[in-house]
């Protein structure tokens, strides 16, 4: 059994109190590690071994933080295929998704926050001829990052890289679902030579370790990702100590096929956007709206590949939909395909539990499911499932579209499919979210601002956007 340790100030240590969570291999069901469920005494150490570190590292030249950097890439990449086995045995995701996806971008963090630190300019500039101003930045202080069981170790560095990047320190609370890569990467940091303190690790319960992480006053900055509703507690405990403060929350997206798609290509990217990660991203289109004129082509194309999809062994390079995280998450995802059909719901294909053979016999998969013939206002089109599960919707012009597109709770992203230049440009222009794709699906330019509106979240992560977050700026007006 593996029994993980909280890394704080560069070494590995038991919580205070020995309570363990139990973390499940999701393909077997069997619990194969068992997660110090820390407590506020273990946050507060972690905080202190980061505040600690902070007068340092905040002081370390960025080409030292830069090749820090690098070299931490550069082991994750000789470890890839370690890491990618390890998050497939915690998350349940497909082996295939875990390499090119979570560890291949997660080594691209930290390459690509290293190499942004090398270029960075400040503003500078001279008043009347008399006075010369220039911007002061400074990292904020110690951060605390929250990271969620999806994309787990991905999403972590998606924050760790820029907050060292910045001369910030931190403390991590990963989700108690998936901690084990995490863990891993604290050897990783050792190994690259990351000073002590500089990211320490702190595993257990949200509403425990996540809160008081979030309520300690030493914590200047909380970067969060997860779902709204613990988004907006720890908005609340934030605001209290007037934290700064980034949202990234839950998400259903709209995916919008005109009838002048390319549609071999609006299929093919639609399977991949409605089940990659069996429908456990934030960004996945789980509401398909189809112009009329091809919408029974577009079902006829589409429900056949999403009923072939090979659901199974997530070690298997063929597998195609591994399963979801945890037994509580699976039954909620089925819950939602028994509310579809009270609510009139077609199911197209899928609709149900996956039963696999020996050892994945008690494993958490699902069916890809589609669903027609319910209105875009209820419960499965409006709240976030998280699952293999989409529904498909008629729509007649594009005005309609971009109403019930724009008919949601959350406005985290959409994805558009047409060919027509100025329609690409009105609708994406149009849609109330952080990200519009046009002809295409979780293309990720790290440079550009990442985040949601409405429910799904606050604030902008990405290049010059997570260095806002994690810095402060001074104007210094110089006068003669
Ligand atoms: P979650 O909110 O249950 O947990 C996320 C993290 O927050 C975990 O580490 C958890 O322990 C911690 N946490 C929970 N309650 C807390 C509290 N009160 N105080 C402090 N920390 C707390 O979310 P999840 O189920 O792990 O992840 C799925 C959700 O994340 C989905 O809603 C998904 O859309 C969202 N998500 C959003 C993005 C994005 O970029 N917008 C990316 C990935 C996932």
């Amino acid at each position: 059994m593996l029994v993980l340790q909280n890394f704080i100030g560069g070494e590995f240590l038991d919580a205070k109190v020995a309570n363990f969570i139990d973390s499940y291999n999701p393909s077997t069901g069997k619990v194969y590690a068992k997660i110090p469920d820390s407590t506020e005494d273990d946050i507060n150490f972690a905080v202190e071994a980061a505040h600690k570190a902070f007068s340092k590292w905040s002081k370390t030249h960025r080409s030292v933080r830069a090749n820090i950097m690098y070299r931490i890439a550069d082991i994750l990449e000789s470890r890839q295929k370690e890491f990618a086995e390890a998050e497939v045995r915690d998350q349940g995701k497909t082996i295939t998704f875990a390499t090119n996806i979570d560890i291949n971008r997660s080594i691209y963090n930290f390459r690509y926050f290293a190499g942004y630190l090398l270029h960075m300019e400040e503003k500078a500039s001279v008043l009347d001829g008399r006075a010369f101003n220039y911007v002061k930045r400074t990292p904020s202080g110690v951060a605390g990052l929250i990271s969620p069981w999806n994309l787990p170790l991905y999403l972590l560095t998606w924050k760790i890289a820029p907050c060292i990047a910045a001369g910030c320190t931190c403390v991590c609370k990963p989700s108690e679902f998936t901690s084990v890569t995490a863990f891993m990467l604290c050897s990783v940091f050792k190994e690259a030579g990351l000073p002590d303190g500089v990211v320490n690790m702190v595993f257990g319960n949200g509403p425990s370790a996540g809160q008081a992480l979030v309520a300690h006053p030493r914590v200047r900055l909380i970067s969060f990702t997860g779902g709204t509703v613990s988004g907006l507690k720890v908005n609340t405990t934030a605001s209290m100590h007037l934290k700064k403060i980034s949202l990234e929350l839950g998400g259903k997206n709209a995916n919008i096929i005109f009838e002048d798609c390319d549609f071999e290509k609006a299929v093919t990217t639609s399977i991949k956007s409605s089940f990659s990660n069996q429908g456990e991203i934030c960004l996945c289109g789980s509401r398909i709206f189809v112009q009329s004129s091809i919408y029974q082509k577009f079902l006829d194309a589409f429900v056949p590949k999403a009923r072939d999809m090979i659901v199974g062994d997530p070690t298997d390079p063929q597998t195609e939909v591994g399963a979801l995280v945890s037994k509580s998450h699976m039954e909620k995802v089925l819950g939602y395909i028994e509310l579809a059909k009270q609510e009139g719901g077609v199911i197209e294909c899928g609709g149900g539990r996956k039963q696999l053979e020996g050892e994945l016999c008690d494993g958490y998969f699902v069916e890809p499911t589609v669903i027609t013939n319910v209105k875009p206002s209820c419960r499965v089109a409006q709240e976030e499932i998280f699952g293999p599960v989409v529904t498909v919707h008629p729509f007649e012009t594009e005005e309609e579209v971009i109403n019930l597109a724009n008919d949601s709770p959350f406005g985290l992203s959409c994805s558009v499919w047409s060919q027509n230049g100025s329609r690409m440009r009105r609708v994406a222009e149009a849609i109330d979210v952080g990200t519009v794709w046009v002809n295409c699906w979780l293309w990720r330019d790290l440079s550009m601002p990442f985040g949601g509106t409405k429910r799904s979240g606050i604030g902008r992560e990405g290049g010059e956007y997570s260095m806002e977050f994690y810095t402060e700026q001074k104007t210094i007006c110089l006068a003669d």
